[in-house]
């Protein structure tokens, strides 16, 4: 059995502001595992930093328990807890140079001479920052700057590490070029991080699995492909990529739809059923037996590089306008539609998921 390095047992964080209780976090129980890259991935306000806060011992749950390493420590202060914390501020000492930002937490606890050394070094080669030992925080590009914060926060080697949307003040390429960066940090240093994220892509390119926060609460929490893939509820299908959200009433294992089905299988009565673009196929012709299909006209097709978006208005009338907006879309590689994108009549296939 793998051993926990953080566990939440029904946290609930509340404030009270101007007179009113504010409940941050609802209950929130979360068991993460040694060595593990836990991202906790939301919309704005849902929760996430708080969370984090109260692992690290920033903030004490108002009800529930926190643990590290099958310890209660709930009621321990931050610096008493075995757990880093890297901001998106960076918070390096603009003063002082890369190995004395990194050096300094090790002196403070009067590590021998020799050891620093070795350690500030073995660290700097980890962040691949060798050679720039002297230089200033201010000389520095913003990813350089990160992973000074990143080798001071790890070397006086925490067993787990707390991230909260380190790479936000990068812009787009760096932070694509550090999330690999991290992740290969994280394998090599073999610590437990903890990520927080409002950044589907960024969770999903690295983590080992994500709790998906809404309103104080995880509506789900599993690796990336089955967060992708099965989205638990309406809402992670919405945060997490591109969905059509489709609903309505199924009989016989069937929701019809848009002048077709989709089929349903074991599901009766009200349904949501959230299909990914790219999962779908337009075409002018039936598809065969054992498919879901609906109706539809092609209202817009954008062309975005990699892929066609195409947006369809379903062909029943009553509900088509709502679901034209953005909905129905699908992506695909290059292929030229005619048809479809001259707006005829065109049959959308596709596999499905089923919410409950
Ligand atoms: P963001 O991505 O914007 O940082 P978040 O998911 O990290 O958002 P939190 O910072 O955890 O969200 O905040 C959750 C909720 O709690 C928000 O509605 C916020 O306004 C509220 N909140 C957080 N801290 C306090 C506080 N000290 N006093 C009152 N309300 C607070």
């Amino acid at each position: 059995m793998t051993t926990s390095a953080i566990e939440l047992e029904n946290v609930v964080k509340e404030y009270l502001s101007h007179g009113e209780v504010v409940q941050a976090v609802k209950g929130v129980s979360l068991d993460i595992a040694e060595g593990e890259f836990f991202s906790l991935l939301g919309p704005s306000g849902c929760g996430k930093t708080t969370t984090m806060r109260m692992i690290a011992g920033f903030e004490a749950p108002s009800k529930g328990l926190v643990k590290l390493h099958g310890q209660d420590v709930t009621n321990v202060p931050p610096n008493k807890r075995d757990v880093n914390m890297v901001f998106q501020s960076y918070a390096l000492f603009p003063h002082m140079s890369v190995w004395d930002n990194v050096a300094f937490g090790l002196k403070q606890r009067k590590t021998p001479q020799d050891e620093i050394k070795r350690r500030v070094g073995e660290m700097l080669e980890i962040v691949d920052l060798t050679g720039r030992e002297k230089r200033r925080p201010r000389e520095m590009s913003g990813g350089q700057q990160q992973r000074v914060a990143l080798a001071r926060a790890l070397v006086n080697r925490p067993r787990a590490l707390l991230l909260d949307e380190p790479l936000g003040a990068l812009d787009l390429k760096l932070r694509q070029a550090m999330q690999i960066e991290l992740k290969r940090i994280q394998r090599e240093v073999g610590i437990t991080f903890v990520y927080v994220t409002h950044d589907q892509n960024e969770a999903l390119t690295m983590s080992d699995r994500i709790a998906v926060m809404n309103d104080g609460l995880v509506e789900q929490l599993a690796g990336p492909r089955e967060i992708y893939e099965r989205p638990a509820t309406a809402f992670v299908a919405g945060f997490i990529g591109t969905s059509n959200l489709l609903a309505g009433s199924a009989t016989g294992g069937e929701l019809k739809i848009g002048g077709g089905r989709v089929l349903v299988p074991g599901h009766e009565g009200d349904v949501r059923v959230t299909v990914r673009p790219e999962k779908i196929t337009i075409g002018t012709e039936e598809p065969s037996n054992g498919l879901s299909a609906v109706r539809g006209t092609v209202a817009e097709v954008v062309y975005l590089g990699t892929y066609n978006s195409y947006a369809v208005s379903l062909a029943d009338g009553a509900d088509a306008t709502e679901r034209s907006e953005g909905a129905n879309q699908t992506q695909h590689g290059n292929r030229d539609d005619r048809a479809a994108a001259r707006g005829g009549t065109i049959i959308t296939v596709f596999q499905q998921n089923a919410l409950d």
